[in-house]
């Protein structure tokens, strides 16, 4: 007999982070794994964020790092034109979610968020005891947002009772984006007393305009949060760096609940310097376009269902069901090819594939048509 955790955590699944990545590294062949199942960017982090971890000192790493983010949270209220009461910065963009959950829900209120809408968001609403309330997608036949968020079902899915909403903008899996006038009316229906968190860790793949950040619509919403990362386009998912842009009110609480010294020193450090090198975030953006594109047009090319994507991923509609794709997904596992499958997001006939370099492209390609045949 040990003691019970509290119910809400007693029955909680938590965030399936896909595939025990440790041991299949140390098991593959010797072509070596090939990694498209969790989003990060193939394509590296910046020199100057490299540099900076090759250069740290037995200074940078004997002392605890600044609690505060004081030169970090300038640096990012610079680049988005706030002030850095605005700033908050997390272990990651996953740690400010489960902190939002932890400060403004609780047992007896809901949560809402998207069918098809990132895992996470329903991993927080359950472990603070809050009902999670999910609002159906678009129909997958939608034109431009297929499976995407229906903000006016959000809307209508609203009740006395939801205190949060989380809504990720490019949302993963789907890859899909809403616009921000469609956003700002349906903030306008969302009452002042609830949290809307737009995630937006996809965001600078989104295709502009389609897509656009949502940050400009805080001048008239002050219970808007914008939360973004280090881990996608920046490449420095290693190092947990996510941040929130939020009212100095809401700041302030997350504040209080996180851990003093979440961010570690090397991480605040490289985070500025790949903050600043702008040229590098375009050079990742343009190339991750080239790839998605040339990605989406090959699985086309087999007769695969791929719909447009925002991202850097791809999901793959294998359409007949989930049993092909999980026949696929083994076989991509067994030839060193690591993809996401889907069906822990209802989702069992997709896998979702991560946008590579050009070699990983090829081996991914290579190996799904020995799967497909
Ligand atoms: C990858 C991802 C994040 C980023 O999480 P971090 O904790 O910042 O690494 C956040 N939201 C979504 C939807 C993601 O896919």
């Amino acid at each position: 007999m040990i003691p019970l955790p509290t119910p809400s955590v007693a029955a909680l699944a938590a965030y399936d982070p896909g595939h025990d990545l440790a041991t299949l590294r140390g098991t593959a062949g010797p072509r070596g794994l090939v990694e498209l199942g969790s989003n990060e960017n193939a394509f590296g982090p910046c020199e100057a964020a490299l540099a900076i971890l090759r250069d740290s000192s037995a200074a940078d790493l004997l002392r605890y790092p600044d609690p505060h983010c004081h030169f970090l949270k300038a640096a990012l209220a610079n680049h988005h034109g706030v002030v850095a009461t605005e700033v908050v910065v997390g272990n990651g963009s996953h740690e400010l979610l489960m902190l939002l959950a932890q400060a403004y829900a609780g047992t007896g209120d809901e949560v809402l968020y998207s069918q098809f809408g990132f895992a996470v968001y329903a991993v927080a609403a359950n472990s603070v005891g809050a009902t999670g309330v999910t609002a159906p997608a678009l129909p997958a036949e939608h034109d431009t947002a297929p499976r995407g968020h229906d903000l006016e079902a959000l809307a209508a899915a609203l009740s006395s009772r939801t205190r949060l909403v989380y809504l990720a903008n490019p949302n993963n899996p789907t890859g899909t984006a809403f616009a921000v006038h469609t956003f700002a009316k349906f903030m306008a229906a969302v009452p002042a007393h609830v949290l809307v968190v737009v995630d937006e860790a996809y965001i600078e793949y989104a295709d502009y305009p389609a897509a656009a950040s949502v940050t400009a619509c805080r001048e008239d919403f002050a219970n808007l949060v914008v939360t973004r990362t280090f881990s996608k386009i920046h490449a420095l998912a290693g190092l947990r760096i996510g941040y929130a842009i939020a009212h100095p009110g809401v700041v302030a609480t997350l504040d209080r609940l996180r851990e003093t010294f979440n961010i570690n020193a090397p991480a605040q450090s490289a985070a500025m310097a790949a903050l600043a090198d702008a040229a590098h975030v375009d050079a990742c953006r343009i190339r991750n376009r080239h790839q998605r594109q040339a990605l989406a047009a090959a699985l086309r090319g087999l007769g695969l269902h791929v719909p447009d994507s925002h991202g850097n991923f791809v999901l793959v509609d294998f359409g007949g069901g989930a049993r092909q794709a999980a026949q696929v997904e083994q076989s991509l596992l067994d030839q060193g090819v690591v993809v996401r499958p889907m069906r822990g997001y209802g989702l069992a006939q997709c896998l979702r594939i991560t946008v590579g370099t050009e070699t990983e492209q090829s081996r991914l390609l290579e190996a799904l048509r020995v799967a497909l045949a």
